[in-house]
């Protein structure tokens, strides 16, 4: 069983990646609409792999015998002039989600609930690649700065990404 502790502090965290879906489709919108498919792309699997991100801790919730209680989710941006500030932007948002959940995996550990902790470790590791991720499209979209031809090309690299659920979500 969940302390009550515990449970809110996942229930808030769902709201989180619920938010963070939220905002990653508002990007890909925009990117849409500014005509760059690829981007927009990446940006829409992002949301995608987000609201997988909350259906984990929903199935984990439900599997200890919580109580899942989903909130409203607060607006997002809806403006970036381009693909550089918007992946500044994600990459600034994940160091966030980061804390979060560092913040939980302590509180698990204060409530000396290992099965949590345990479950949590997944998502450590995710944020590392999450991290690492935006500052490598950071780093791309630097060096390519305002030219024509590598924008293009590097739209078309991010037209190819594709979803996979999350292995933890496909095992259960
Ligand atoms: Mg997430």
């Amino acid at each position: 069983m969940l302390s009550e502790k515990m449970e809110n502090a996942l229930n808030e965290q769902i709201n989180a990646e619920l938010w963070s879906a939220y905002l990653y489709l508002s990007m890909g919108m925009q990117f849409e609409n500014k005509g760059m498919d690829g981007v927009a792309n990446w940006f829409k699997i992002q949301f995608k792999e987000e609201q997988a991100h909350a259906e984990i801790f929903m199935n984990y919730i439900n599997q200890r015998g919580g109580r899942v209680m989903l909130k409203p989710i607060a607006a997002v941006d809806t403006d970036w002039a381009t693909p550089l500030d918007a992946f500044k932007d994600t990459l600034a948002h994940e160091r966030k989600v980061t804390a979060l959940i560092n913040n939980l995996y302590a509180i698990a550990e204060s409530e000396h609930d290992y099965a949590t902790r345990d479950r949590l470790t997944w998502f450590v590791n995710e944020q590392v690649e999450e991290e690492e991720t935006a500052q490598q499209l950071i780093d791309k979209f630097t060096l390519i700065g305002n030219d024509g031809m590598g924008l293009y090309m590097l739209n078309q690299e991010l037209a190819a990404r594709t979803y996979t659920a999350p292995s933890i979500l496909a095992a259960e």
